[in-house]
């Protein structure tokens, strides 16, 4: 067990790492990021900031010197970097645990595995198995990469089988995915802690709304059947524990008008949609992932207040901060990025409420007064 004192490491220095730091630090841990931009959002909160390439052995060299435990903020991060750390010092989640949450057949032929109904799909390697992957998923269908895609980005619909031989052609024909376009009610994350001994936590179901591919809103608890919100915190779970997985992990899922349950994707770390725990949970997010590569139990997710959370995009700059700022249950997070950018997420608040309802509506009227 590491108690505060100890030092942890991060890879990455994005808005997720920095989260993590400030986590880790009111908990009294030191912290220590890896990322190569001179300027990044976790460097700024950081004890220590390692200013190097991922797959610089030097530098993991000195992480690993360093750190009593790492972790990762993404999962695009080399694989052979976090296996040189873990011959060195504990890290989680795995490398292996990683790899597979970074490749969108991987993680379905996984959950499938695990008992989860992701949505029919088939792999797409060359031009040839076009024809094929279309008589599994039927269409429309969308046209993913297997690795790297984020915030809607690396996925197109298609309608037809020409519309799919030129999306796989723009995407420079590397490795895809085809899924069958479900017919979606509402979107739901799961997010959950799991420890090296095997203890879990999973937070309520969030409810989420995205806009131009990026998540846009979480609404909590979910205004969903509750026996399918119950199924989806279940399913998730069964899935940690077949990966034995060690970290936060989110799982998003689909709800189709017609009731099912769809698995979607999985992240292995903290997630946007899970933002609402630092201020309506016991336990925040990066608190569990704190505690878990520490080898502690993991922390209390009960949901202390209807919350809602909204990102602040870079199309919203420069913002009003006095609008922003006149509703008192309203609780502001801001990256520190240096320049806004359309898409770019430069923040996110939590608005807290009586009811889910009132949140709703009061953090809709927030946005709107900032749109404007
Ligand atoms: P990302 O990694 O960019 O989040 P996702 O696979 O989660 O990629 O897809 C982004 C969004 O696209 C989803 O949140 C959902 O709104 C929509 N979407 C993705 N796959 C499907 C599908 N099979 N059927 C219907 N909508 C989908
Ligand atoms: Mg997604």
């Amino acid at each position: 067990m590491l108690l505060p004192g100890a030092t942890l490491g991060v890879l990455g220095g994005g808005q997720l790492g920095r989260m993590f730091c400030m986590a880790a630090r009111n908990m009294g841990y030191r912290t220590v990021v890896l990322e190569p931009d001179s300027n990044s959002p976790a460097a700024e909160v950081a004890d220590q900031h390692i200013q190097a390439e991922y797959t610089s052995h030097p530098a993991l060299e000195q992480m690993a010197e360093l750190c009593d435990a790492i972790t990762t903020e993404f999962e695009n991060v080399p694989a052979e970097s976090l296996q040189f750390l873990a011959a060195r010092k504990p890290v989680h989640p795995s490398a292996e645990s990683v790899a597979v949450a970074r490749h969108r057949i991987q993680e379905k032929d996984y959950a499938r595995k695990s008992g989860l109904s992701p949505a029919p799909y088939a792999c797409i390697q060359s031009a040839d198995d076009i024809a094929a992957a279309i008589s599994v998923t039927g269409l429309p269908a969308i046209i993913k990469t297997t690795t790297m895609g984020y915030d809607g980005k690396g996925q197109q619909v298609v309608n037809d089988q020409q519309q799919l031989e030129s999306a796989f052609n723009e995407m420079g024909q590397v490795e895809c995915v085809l899924e069958k376009k479900m017919d979606l009610a509402v979107e739901i994350s799961v997010l959950l802690a799991r420890n090296s001994q095997g203890e879990v936590a999973s937070y309520p179901a969030a409810e989420n709304e995205h806009r131009n591919g990026i998540l846009h809103k979480s609404i909590v608890p979910a205004r969903v059947d509750t026996v399918l919100a119950e199924k989806a915190r279940q399913q998730a779970t069964g899935l940690a524990n077949i990966l034995d997985y060690v970290g936060v992990l989110a799982v998003e899922f689909f709800i189709t008008t017609d009731n099912q349950l769809i698995f979607n994707e999985m992240a292995p770390r903290p997630h946007n949609s899970g933002h609402y725990t630092m201020d309506a949970a016991v336990v925040s997010q990066f608190e569990q992932q704190v505690r878990v590569m520490c080898g502690l139990p993991p922390g209390d997710t009960r949901l202390t207040s209807p919350v809602v959370m909204i990102n602040l995009l870079g199309d919203l700059w420069p913002v009003n901060w006095q609008l922003c700022m006149q509703n008192p249950a309203l609780k502001l997070h801001l990256y520190g990025k240096h320049e806004a950018r359309a898409g770019r997420k430069m923040g996110h608040f939590n608005l807290l409420s009586a009811s889910v309802d009132e949140a709703i509506s009061a953090a809709d009227k927030v946005f709107e007064q900032l749109s404007t």
